[in-house]
């Protein structure tokens, strides 16, 4: 049989220096030190990323605090207008950054490619809209910018979480302060590039590089006066408890251990596909990610049968590689998480993956299912942020919404069945702030996005994203 095996993506597209700064009031400078950033496919070092210090943060505040005077009154068309322009060269340099992206993150190109650099731009492009209806948003006549936001985002969707944050934070008028995760900082710094390209004015969007205590040099800031953040559930906390009667709005973006759940009536095909991009999309590193499958008992075998012959299928390699589904562990430090949690599920219940050899170097993890578990188990509760499903059953609607409710998180749910009254009826039980039917993992810059419980709070997207952004 003919199998079509295109050539991985070329590298030579990117433009990958040896050393990156920070961009600060519209220019790269140094920072206090600085840290390397490997790919995580290899463990070669991609480059060196300048160190922000607590200097190096009030400088990048001040930056956004003297542009945030103009940018707050430029008229919401002209601010739109940057906006606009800002989404076009994302999609000009689309390929740039979806290969930047997969190096420096690990994930299949096929899903920067396809899935988060269109995103990134749809979201630019969707805020840039709103900058000047904003009075028409129902939070009254002239809603105003709240000044400079702090954001600090994770590695699992760099430019993707960078887009959530920063694209609604312009459209209201505010400036940015942004820091990237250290294992993924590059496409952020891409992106400062392309602000420079669209001619933003110097200080709307400054990138501060390190790890967690220049995150916490944002947040805790005394001249920030939003604070936004998606990581954690541990670090969110933290960042609640610091901020806590101070000036600074928050709103966070944490964890969670969603269910999908399968009715005896869906279509199991679709369902099977379902599942599979539902833990396996980016590796399992998705917040949202549906972790744990409750599956009807009456078609729980063959559910799993169908199951493991498609996880078969799937290929883990590199993320350059075209027809790669499962692309490398970001990091050797989520490649332990995930080992040591799955080792507790092991002791716990059935573990089991479809024969997969693993290449030698970079970190990497094989799809993994774990069968008999109880609510009670760690590996049914514990977020494991990697390619790692839980298999419980269920027999009735009302046993399927107390399993799924049953975690410290809310995030999202998936419901597969054929019954539209079904779909209503579990949709309002569940504790969860996005619900998908028969489909999972589908993102939109039109639709909010947040948790309940210990998965956050505030939303992100669509018009309520607006919302974090304004004092109303
Ligand atoms: P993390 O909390 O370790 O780090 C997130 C970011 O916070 C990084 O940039 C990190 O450097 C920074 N940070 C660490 N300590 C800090 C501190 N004390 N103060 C300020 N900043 C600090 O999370 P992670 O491992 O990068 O990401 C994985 C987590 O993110 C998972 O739990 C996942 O569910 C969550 N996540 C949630 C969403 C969502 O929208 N709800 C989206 C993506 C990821």
């Amino acid at each position: 049989m003919f199998t079509y095996a295109p050539a991985p993506e070329s590298t030579a597209i990117v433009d990958l220096k040896p050393s990156y700064g920070l961009f600060v009031d519209g220019k790269f400078t140094d920072g206090s030190g600085a840290f390397k950033t490997i790919n995580p496919a290899t463990e070669e070092v991609l480059a060196e990323v300048a160190l922000a210090d607590e200097a190096d943060v009030d400088r990048a505040v001040a930056a956004a605090r003297k542009a945030h005077k103009k940018w707050s009154k430029m008229p919401g068309k002209e601010r739109g207008k940057y906006l606009f322009r800002i989404a076009r060269i994302i999609q000009e340099r689309s390929r740039e950054l979806a290969v930047l992206e997969s190096l420096d993150n690990g994930k299949p190109i096929k899903e920067s490619r396809d899935v988060d650099v269109p995103l990134v731009a749809a979201h630019f492009f969707y805020y840039a809209g709103w900058a000047d209806k904003l009075s028409y948003a129902g939070f009254g006549p002239d809603p105003k910018s709240l000044g400079v936001a702090g954001q600090v985002i994770p590695w699992n969707f760099p430019l993707l979480m960078l887009a959530w944050k920063i694209a609604p934070a312009l459209a209201t008028g505010n400036t940015v302060v942004l820091k990237p995760a250290e294992t993924t900082p590059l496409t952020a710094l891409l992106f400062a590039e392309i602000c420079q390209q669209a001619d933003l004015p110097p200080g709307v969007v400054n990138i501060v590089t390190g790890a967690g205590a220049t995150g916490a040099a944002v947040v805790n800031h005394p001249d920030v006066n939003k604070v936004a953040f998606t990581g954690s559930t541990e670090v969110g906390r933290l960042i609640a408890r610091s901020v806590a009667g101070t000036k600074k709005k928050v709103t966070l973006e944490l964890g969670g251990k969603a269910a999908n759940i399968v009715f005896e009536d869906a279509a199991l095909d679709q369902a099977v596909e379902g599942i599979v991009n539902g833990i396996f999309f980016n590796q399992g590193h998705v917040c949202c990610a549906g972790s744990r499958l409750l599956v009807q008992e009456s078609v729980a075998d063959q559910v799993l049968d169908a199951l493991k012959r498609r996880m078969a299928t799937l290929r883990v390699g590199d993320p350059l590689d075209k027809n790669t589904d499962i692309g490398a562990i970001n990091s050797a430090e989520q490649l332990a998480r995930i080992t040591a949690l799955a080792e507790i599920g092991s002791a716990e219940a059935e573990r089991w993956s479809p024969p997969c050899e693993l290449p030698s170097k970079g970190f990497w993890f094989a799809p993994t299912i774990f069968t008999g578990v109880t609510q009670a188990h760690r590996i049914a509760q514990e977020e494991v942020f990697g390619p790692v499903l839980s298999v419980l059953t269920f027999r009735t609607p009302a046993e399927a919404v107390e399993k799924a409710n049953n975690t410290p998180y809310g995030l999202s749910a998936g419901i597969w069945t054929e019954k539209g009254s079904r779909i209503l009826s579990m949709a309002d039980k569940l504790r969860a702030g996005v619900v998908w039917a028969n489909t999972f993992n589908k993102f939109d810059p039109t639709s909010p996005f947040g948790g309940y419980k210990e998965s956050g709070y505030g939303r992100e997207g669509g018009r309520h994203g607006l919302e974090g952004y304004l004092d109303v």
